[in-house]
């Protein structure tokens, strides 16, 4: 068990960080992205360094490494996802949250188990094989109720097709209710700070379970100490500066491999959006401009190469378009985030009654499609944590770019799949482009593994399912 009297969060020491390290010199910008380029996480002095460029031309350098970081690592792969809201019901007070308690507006409720299933139904049909679910916090969703949720989701089946990767974002719990949650099989357990600076966490978070910063900032570790070695960390930009929150990200990354010598499965940067009936969004001060967003997404693939990053549909098209190549490996797409959304009939008004709003709403057909004709393979992989590819033993594989060598051959599998079993006309022709491409790679990058790769492509193009290395 980890101390949590330590405090890994020096706001003192990150402000000087940032203050210390200003306009940095262009020898040392590039000495900082050939470091990172050996996929190394970077010191907090390298990553103030970078957050404190002012000159145009080295921003583009930068985001130049990142996409060839992202390249590096997890080559031209993307993994989506949906989320799934089973209640809005929370003893919190958020400021930002429509889910806040003392929000009035909006019915409260959480799905009963036939409801998930129903949701669930409704998401494979789509193809989608990774959800993760959300919930807010309070006793009638305890880890009772989420066990029971993830175990349903497992058990849905359409046809052949069912989830495989269930992902939780959820409040922070004790280390036997995650021994719990690990018992059900989840993938990726997610907690964001939301904030790392304390003043303004405590105005944020003004009573309830989540004002207690300290309790969500070890959150992860006893998570680990569960015994879950996939974990997510998070900041919602647009609470406090977001250089700071880029350093807060860091540290916390650093915090973890020390203690575990694991770093974060992935990382998330959620932009503040609109919510129903909550103010606060409306007079935010921090709110980060497209242009910062771009910035502090290619610094945080720099400073933690190694990590998966998320990108969300809170983000518009164009904007999701743009950022992606600058090193996001996972996104989510046909996202609804209101309690129910998937399964029932769904209009506007109800759009907006949710914990937030969506910039981008398309299907998931079209959003690999766009994704296929800028020449990105969605990879439906599972694999990784069915096979114990996670925690340090992913960790290393990444480093090292041993993990690419799997994730591109279920990649290509599991694109197979989900191009028979759910491509509209248009995105097959897209996604075959792809393909050819990436066989032709594969017989060229990995000739010994080759003969067996062909072996379970066929049996999959002949109809039979769930193939991977
Ligand atoms: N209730 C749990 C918690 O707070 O950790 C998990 C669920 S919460 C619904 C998931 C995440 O949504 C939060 O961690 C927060 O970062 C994000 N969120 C909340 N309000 C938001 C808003 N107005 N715009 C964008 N993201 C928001
Ligand atoms: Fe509740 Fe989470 Fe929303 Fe806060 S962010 S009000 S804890 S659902």
């Amino acid at each position: 068990m980890q101390t949590v009297n330590k405090n890994f969060i020096n706001e003192k020491k990150i402000e000087e960080d940032l203050a210390v390290n200003k306009n940095p010199e262009s020898r040392r910008v590039k000495d900082i992205l050939t470091k990172a380029l050996s996929i190394e996480t970077l010191e907090p002095d390298e990553t103030a360094a970078l957050l404190n460029v002012e000159d145009k031309n080295l921003w583009e350098e930068i985001f130049e490494v990142a996409g060839k970081i992202k390249k590096k690592v997890y080559d031209n792969r993307i993994v989506t996802f949906a989320p799934l809201y089973c209640s809005n019901l929370c003893v919190n007070s958020c400021l930002y949250c429509a889910f806040r308690k003392e929000n009035t507006e909006g019915i409260r409720r959480r799905l009963s188990l036939e409801e998930v299933e129903k949701e669930t139904e409704v998401l494979i049909s789509f193809g989608h094989k990774r959800l993760i679910v959300v919930y807010g916090e309070h006793p009638l969703t305890n880890i009772d109720y989420i066990s029971d949720t993830i175990k349903t989701i497992y058990k849905t089946k359409v046809g052949a097709n069912k989830i495989r990767r269930v992902n939780v974002n959820a409040a922070p719990m004790s280390v036997e209710e995650l021994k719990l949650l690990k018992q059900v099989g989840i993938g990726t357990y997610q907690v964001f700070q939301e904030t790392y600076h304390r003043e303004t966490y405590r105005k944020v978070h003004p009573k309830g379970l989540k004002s207690d910063y300290k309790r969500r900032l070890y959150a992860l570790h006893k998570a680990m100490d569960a015994g879950i070695d996939d974990v997510g960390i998070g900041a919602l930009f647009g609470l406090y500066d977001w250089r700071f929150e880029v350093m807060g990200l860091l540290e916390h990354s650093r915090e973890l491999e020390r203690s575990f010598g694991i770093g974060p499965h992935t990382i998330s940067f959620p932009r503040l959006e609109p919510a129903m009936n909550t103010p606060f969004v409306q007079q935010a001060e921090h709110k980060v401009s497209d242009e910062d967003f771009k910035k502090l997404i290619a610094v945080l693939r720099l400073s933690v190469p190694y990590t998966g990053m998320i990108l969300t549909a809170r983000e518009p098209a164009h904007i999701r378009r743009k950022v992606l190549p600058l090193g996001c490996t996972q996104t989510d797409a046909s996202s609804r985030i209101g309690i129910g959304a998937y399964s029932r009939k769904y209009n506007k008004q109800e759009a907006e009654k949710q914990q937030f709003l969506l910039g981008d709403t398309r299907t998931l057909d079209e959003v690999i499609r766009e994704f296929a004709s800028d020449g990105y393979i969605t990879s439906f992989c599972t694999a990784g944590y069915r096979c114990g590819r996670t925690g340090k033993c992913i960790m290393q594989l990444l480093k090292t770019g041993e993990e690419g060598k799997f994730c591109k051959l279920n990649a290509v599998l599991t694109f197979r799949e989900w191009l028979d079993d759910f491509a509209s006309e248009q995105t097959k022709e897209a996604g075959e482009k792809v393909i050819k491409k990436e066989i032709e790679e594969l017989k060229e990058q990995l000739p010994d593994t080759y003969p067996q790769f062909e072996k379970f492509y066929q049996r999959i193009k002949n109809g039979e399912r769930d193939f991977y290395f």
